[in-house]
């Protein structure tokens, strides 16, 4: 019995989206399927996205990318975090870190016994425990196996679609053009084929939307729906360009609040990509414009970018037998750059899933379920940033911090300022490390906390917690500097085979 209903794969757009679904089934199921690409040099991509998180490593990994390789070809630098400045207050700073706080115990995560021995007045600020952290402030790296750092990186994303299309190779057919028509099954509505602006119509079984904000199968054929999330998270707009370095190059984003939204800037190997990110309704184009242009660190290397978004999501990123990808697919503001993570995640989800027997809506719906999920719950922790704020000094700040959060992000905050207990919800990419050093860096101090710490005997406690902290320190003064090292590991050979 052959029983294989589903073969011919799709992708409409060869964007990340597109060429990262390409590469994840091609690598994986590449001689079970029949898997067309099509694409648009003349429209192109949309031109961002370049921060990443550590699940890359993951996705990476899957499709067996040498790092090197990938570093050298997409110009790569390592992010350790994200250096947030003036969120909560004007001059305030914290750095969420990719790393684990301190070391926890099963009975409870590292803060409770941290805020017991604050409130003792033997501990340090809570980065002090955090080796990702205290490598990122002072710009050090390194990838010795002993150092265990949690890191992810920061790319050119109009390199990345081409690796990852050499990375697809050989099961990707690739066509270039516009699509101009889609065609749909009268009775089903299932799609049955893309149609050319050269008239060739290209037929499959399973059809892969990644045509960015368009979403030209999953929104202007199937008229899927968006559900919209701009009532939290307000910022519709963003002014981007590429500037040359100016002094080091840092493994962090920079995500810096301005009175109506915030500014990334991203150093790569061979530039830094900035951005200005706000809300049309609080900060005319023109004057983000002029606000973007006044604060880059330099004059920049390409015409100011503008890119209009609306955050949300689609009501299923699988309809019929189409599956949405990306942008196609939804968008969460960039802040804490998770929509890479997402289609990789949604990718390396469609090959665990992927349905040979058939499109069954017992499984669409599991799919779209877990996805759903997967995305409510990076949208919470996002938003979190925005309600947390005690700005007063402009109308988008006082609505952030005066609005009303989802009910599921509203508990966890409740359950946080009560009792100090935080957790990672199943499914959930923010661990409790990135809970805690949100929250304290926002200066939300919790009334209580787990008593556990006070089993343990002061002086016990302070030594423990000292030699923690030289523990770090003296790994961080051993580390190189991060550009150091980038300009090392990248001019070492990548392994044969
Ligand atoms: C301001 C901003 C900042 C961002 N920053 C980050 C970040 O730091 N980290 C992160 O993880 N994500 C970020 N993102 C998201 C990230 O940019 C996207 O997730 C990523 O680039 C994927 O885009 P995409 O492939 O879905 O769409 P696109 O890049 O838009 O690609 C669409 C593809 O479809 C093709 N296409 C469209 N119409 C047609 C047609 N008619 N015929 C043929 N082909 C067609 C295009 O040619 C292109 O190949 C950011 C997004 C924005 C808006």
């Amino acid at each position: 019995m052959d029983g294989q209903v589903i073969k011919k794969v799709v992708i409409a757009g060869g964007g990340t989206a597109g060429w990262c679904v390409a590469a994840a089934l091609s690598k994986m199921l590449g001689t079970l399927l029949d898997i067309t690409l099509v694409e648009s040099t003349e429209i192109g991509i949309v031109g961002v996205g370049e921060a990443t998180i550590p699940t890359i490593k993951t996705f990476h990994q899957l499709l067996g990318i040498d790092e090197r390789d990938f570093m050298r070809s997409t110009n790569a630098a390592i992010k350790l975090g994200i250096s947030f400045d003036n969120w909560t207050r004007i001059n305030d700073h914290y750095f969420h870190s990719f790393g684990t706080v301190g070391k926890a115990s099963w009975m409870t995560p590292f803060h409770h016994i941290w805020m017991h021995a604050r409130e003792q007045g033997i501990a340090g600020d809570l980065g002090d425990y955090c080796l990702e952290l205290q490598a990122g402030e002072a710009g050090k790296f390194e990838v010795a196996e002993r150092s265990r750092l949690n890191y992810a990186y920061h790319f050119d994303t109009n390199l990345y679609g081409p690796f990852m299309r050499r990375i697809s190779q050989p099961h990707v057919n690739r066509i270039e053009g516009k699509i101009t028509g889609v065609n749909q099954d009268a009775e089903t509505g299932f799609v049955t084929a893309i149609v050319m602006e050269s008239g060739q119509v290209i037929d499959g079984d399973l059809f892969i939307d990644c045509t960015g904000f368009r979403g030209i199968l999953i929104e202007q054929t199937l008229k899927t729906g968006y559900e919209d999330w701009s009532h939290w998270l307000a910022n519709d707009s963003a002014w981007a360009a590429q500037t040359p370095t100016v002094g080091q190059i840092m493994p962090y984003t920079s995500a810096i609040a301005h009175d109506a939204g915030w500014r990334w800037k991203i150093p790569l190997q061979s530039r830094v990509g900035n951005g200005l990110v706000y809300s049309s309704k609080h900060l005319s184009d023109d004057a983000a414009h002029q606000r973007f242009l006044d604060l880059i660190d330099a004059p920049p290397l390409t015409e100011p970018n503008l890119i209009k978004f609306r955050t949300g999501r689609r009501l299923k990123i699988w309809n019929k037998n189409v599956i949405a990808f990306g942008l196609a697919s939804g968008f969460i503001e960039p802040l804490e750059s998770t929509n890479i993570h997402l289609m990789q995640s949604c990718a390396t989800r469609l090959v665990q899933l992927f349905p040979f027997s058939g499109i069954h809506e017992s499984m669409v719906n599991h799919f779209n379920e877990l996805t759903r999920n997967e995305v409510a719950l990076i949208r919470d922790f996002v938003i979190m940033h925005y309600k947390l704020t005690e700005r007063d000094d402009s109308q988008f700040w006082r609505d952030r911090r005066d609005m009303e959060v989802p009910e599921t992000l509203a508990a966890r905050l409740a359950m946080y300022r009560d009792a100090g207990h935080a957790y990672q919800a199943p499914d959930e990419v923010f661990r409790v490390d990135s809970w805690m050093q949100v929250t304290t860096g926002q200066r939300l101090y919790p009334k209580g906390y787990h008593h556990v710490g006070q089993m343990i005997p002061r002086d016990d406690l302070e030594q423990a917690l000292k030699n923690m902290k030289a523990d770090i320190d003296r790994k961080v003064a051993q580390m190189p500097k991060h550009e150091d090292f980038i300009r090392q590991y990248s001019a070492e050979a990548a392994p044969v085979g």
